[in-house]
């Protein structure tokens, strides 16, 4: 068991997981945990959080952009604020941790605060964000956008599947359309969000906690390789100009490249057929590429690989091959003395200090454009998440809850 760990640590761990099992029963649809952006059960779990931070001595309330907010008091009124959160949406027919995990271990933060009526240099300002997933509407992060100054006003005239504009929605929800825009967040000295890790990576090496170091950027490419259709029957092999077999050979060219290479991952997704038919040659072949990694130079370096190799395939097989580039994000690289921080407090668990970039999108990206940013990871069984199988265990919680909590009382505004 958990040697690293105080009795303390390990009962407010214990008391986080029975709430992360309370939350997951606010949800959309029976049976399964669907919890969308400004929805019913999004309101119904703002204001159980909201409850819960009140019993806590915190005056939570609802922002205008739909994000729940509290603030924790430092030695004087007024000092610059640690933030910690998470999202509290989820996807449809989600595990109970995504999210939820870091916006329930902040407000524990607190609590072990609160508890001890302990008062530190800063204050400690906690947030769950509304809409992380993107689910409901197709405009995403826009809580964490709000705080962070980069709101765009034109998200509040998405409409969703049933034709409800998200100003509406909001306003239904308790914030101000209006305002959404304006509340960029004021005398943050730090955003630290924890999450579940959602990769194998901290299961595979028995370790129960990881300090994220960058999220990825990524770069998204769709390849037309044109060939010749022809006889499945009548074509010699030696004189065939095959787009599938061509596209094959690009696809695990893909997939070498980003073998070699650790913390770059790269992969084809999707792959469509012309004509299709059984007995023709394929004559053209679509494929969509997915290149992600925590470095924008190195991602820039693979690229230039992955498209030159793609040509060579081409070309020794009669084939052309066009490259459209679709979409393209930087990576987000998390502060050095949070990193520091973080790795200090896990070390401290008698936990080795695992350094590692994260594969997904989180809001900690979008604070990082207010203040210094930075991630713990709590490991989940099998990476497994967005998905009612996502698991973590009591100890893992509470070693998470306990790193956090060490790091915040730690922590010096930088
Ligand atoms: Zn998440």
């Amino acid at each position: 068991m958990a040697t690293g760990l105080s009795d303390v640590e390990l009962a407010a761990g214990a008391k986080l997981m029975a709430r992360l099992d309370a939350f997951a029963a606010f949800t959309d649809e029976p049976g399964r945990l669907t919890r969308l952006f400004l929805s019913d059960a999004h309101r119904r779990a703002a204001q159980a959080f909201i409850a819960w931070c009140g019993e806590a001595g915190l005056n939570a309330r609802v922002d205008p952009a739909g994000n729940v907010v509290a603030r924790y008091e430092g030695k004087s009124a007024g000092a610059p604020a640690l933030m910690l959160g998470s999202h509290i949406d989820t996807v449809r027919d989600a595990g109970r941790y995504d999210g939820n995990y870091g916006a329930l271990a902040a407000l524990a933060v607190v609590e072990a605060l609160a508890a001890e009526g302990e008062r530190l240099d800063h204050a400690v300002e906690i947030v769950a964000f509304g809409d992380e997933e993107g689910v409901r509407y197709r405009t995403t992060l826009t809580g964490s956008r709000a705080l962070a100054g980069t709101y765009s006003k034109d998200a509040l005239n998405q409409k969703d599947s049933g034709g409800v504009l998200m100003r509406d929605a909001l306003k239904a929800f308790g914030g101000d359309p209006e305002r959404a825009g304006a509340i960029r967040a004021q005398n943050v000295a730090a955003f630290v969000e924890a999450h579940i890790e959602q990769d194998p990576v901290l299961e595979a090496e028995g370790l129960p906690l990881g300090i994220v170091t960058a999220i990825n950027g990524a770069t998204r490419l769709e390849v037309g390789v044109d060939g010749m259709a022809g006889h499945a029957g009548a074509t010699p092999m030696a004189l065939r100009r095959d787009a599938l077999t061509a596209a094959a050979e690009m696809a695990l060219a893909i997939e070498a490249r980003a073998r070699a290479e650790p913390n770059l991952v790269a992969t084809v997704g999707r792959l469509e057929v012309w004509p299709g038919a059984t007995n023709v040659i394929p004559g053209h072949v679509q494929f969509s590429i997915d290149l992600r990694a925590p470095d924008d130079s190195r991602r820039a370096v693979a690229l230039a690989d992955l498209t030159q190799r793609i040509e060579a395939v081409a070309a020794s097989r009669g084939v052309r091959a066009t490259l459209a580039k679709t979409h393209e994000a930087d990576a987000f690289v998390c502060d050095s003395r949070i990193v520091a921080g973080l790795a200090k407090a896990v070390g401290s668990l008698g936990v080795p200090p695992r350094l590692l970039p994260s594969g997904a999108g989180h809001d900690t990206m979008i604070m990082g454009g207010l203040c210094p940013a930075g991630m713990l990871f709590v490991r989940c069984k099998g990476g497994v998440s967005h998905n009612p199988l996502e698991s973590i265990t009591l100890e893992d919680c509470a070693f998470g809850l306990a790193a956090l909590t060490r790091f915040v009382r730690d922590f010096h505004i930088l």
